[in-house]
């Protein structure tokens, strides 16, 4: 039987102790928080006494490694934020815990993120027999998983892939942002990266944009922008020749990200105000609606998937698995919008592909280097149903 420990009670930490405590591979769950109060409420709503809580601070390898003795668990799901992926993985290394995020890891004081940091832990997981499991959300996550179900089942070569993630929900807000806004800021406002040819391709924040259709959406302007799974897939699917990631941002959303970037509201470096030191993306996280907030009053659905051309059997052919998630669903079902749904249940599904033993290994993973057949096939059982398209019109 496998402890859990989830890190980070957010819309994310909600979604995934949910999931965790309503699985009976683990015998033991803990959600534990830099606020206590919030750990205590998402126990008490799944009820039971089944979810134990607690407060750390997670930036403290000390404070994490005094938890991790006390509860002894067998894997760490890191739902906290990407700032505290190597407080956690050092505490996993120091207590003999293994390890599952949703996010790489992050420095506070540079906009900036891939996996270097966190891949350069390989030797000393390797070294310990321990699992670290990285990207296990949808994106990264499902992503990574869909392409690696597309080259195992239907693609001897792939060629081009193009992720795609759309939210058409409409929560009522004027802006608001659906995970961490400071994180979410910090992801939308950097430039453009994807990979052709073997090198990496730099634009202009959302310089390249086109219309492209989702199921059961219609047509939703796309930008390109940079997401960290692309770094893994072109290193373990070295024959990809181009990998993009889009993403669907409304007029008015663009909008106040201008603003806010005009007026220096995104600066992530300190600023004295009156005496007092502030990061000004903190400041303006704290008063945007808090994500987990928004879900009473979101309508509408968010597509995500992977649109691949390549090769199979000698012929050229397009293939695209994607999953549609309906926030009201999500939100029925958890409390929670659809954003953090589709993170939180890959995150809690993977940990429990761990706890089966389905995945295991000594070393860093990411998540497209493991079996996705057992994977996907409970993905759609626990609320994030998938769908594949042949040969048809894909658009990029
Ligand atoms: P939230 O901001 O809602 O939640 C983060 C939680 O972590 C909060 O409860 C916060 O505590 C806690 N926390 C922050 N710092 C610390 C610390 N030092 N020690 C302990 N706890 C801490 O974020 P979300 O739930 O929206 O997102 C969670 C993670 O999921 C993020 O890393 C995000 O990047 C990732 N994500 C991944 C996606 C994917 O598809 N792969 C998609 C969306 C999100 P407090 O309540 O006190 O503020």
């Amino acid at each position: 039987m496998c402890r859990a420990l989830i890190i980070g009670a957010g819309g994310v930490g909600t979604v995934v102790t949910q999931k965790i405590a309503a699985n009976p591979a683990f015998s033991d769950v803990m959600l534990a928080s830099r606020t206590k109060s919030k750990c205590d409420a998402v126990a008490a709503a799944i009820g039971g006494n089944r979810v134990k809580t607690a407060q750390v601070d997670a930036d403290s390898v000390a404070e994490l490694c005094e938890l991790f003795r006390s509860f002894r668990p067998d894997i760490v799901v890191n739902v906290a934020l990407p700032y505290q992926d190597l407080t956690i993985m050092d505490a996993c290394l120091e207590c003999g815990c293994n390890y599952l995020d949703t996010a790489n890891y992050e420095p506070k004081d540079e906009a900036h993120f891939e996996y270097s940091w966190q891949w350069a832990y390989q030797d000393r997981f390797k070294a310990a027999g321990l699992t670290a499991i990285l990207g296990c959300g949808f994106d990264p996550g499902v992503t990574a998983i869909f392409t690696a179900y597309a080259a195992k089942h239907h693609f001897d070569e792939i060629h081009y892939l193009d992720i795609v993630d759309c939210n058409a929900g409409n929560h009522g807000m004027a802006f608001a942002t659906n995970f961490n806004p400071e994180i979410n800021i910090r992801e939308v406002t950097q430039k453009g990266r994807y990979y052709e040819n073997g090198e990496w391709v730099v634009t202009e924040p959302h310089a390249i944009h086109r219309p492209l259709n989702y199921p059961e959406i219609g047509e939703r302007e796309s930008y390109v922008i940079y997401h960290e799974e692309l770094e893994s897939l072109v290193k373990n699917y070295p024959t990809i020749k181009r990998a993009r990631f889009w993403m669907t941002f409304g007029q008015e959303y663009l909008t106040h990200l201008r603003v806010i970037q005009n007026i220096g509201m995104a600066r992530i470096d300190p600023i004295i105000y009156n005496g007092v030191e502030i990061v000004p993306i903190q400041f303006l996280k704290a008063v945007l609606p808090d994500p987990k907030s928004l879900g009473a009053n979101y309508h509408g659905q968010t597509s995500i998937g992977c649109r691949i051309r390549g090769i199979k059997d000698g012929k050229e052919r397009t293939y695209y698995i994607y999953n549609n998630c309906d926030h009201e669903q999500a939100f029925h079902e958890t409390g929670t919008q659809a954003v953090s749904f589709t993170t939180g249940v890959p995150a809690a599904l993977g940990a429990s592909m761990w706890a089966k033993g389905l995945w295991r290994g000594a070393g860093v993973f990411n998540v497209e280097e493991f079996d996705p057949d057992p994977f996907l096939a409970e993905l759609g059982p626990q609320g994030l149903p998938w769908h594949e398209l042949f040969d048809t019109d894909i658009e990029v």
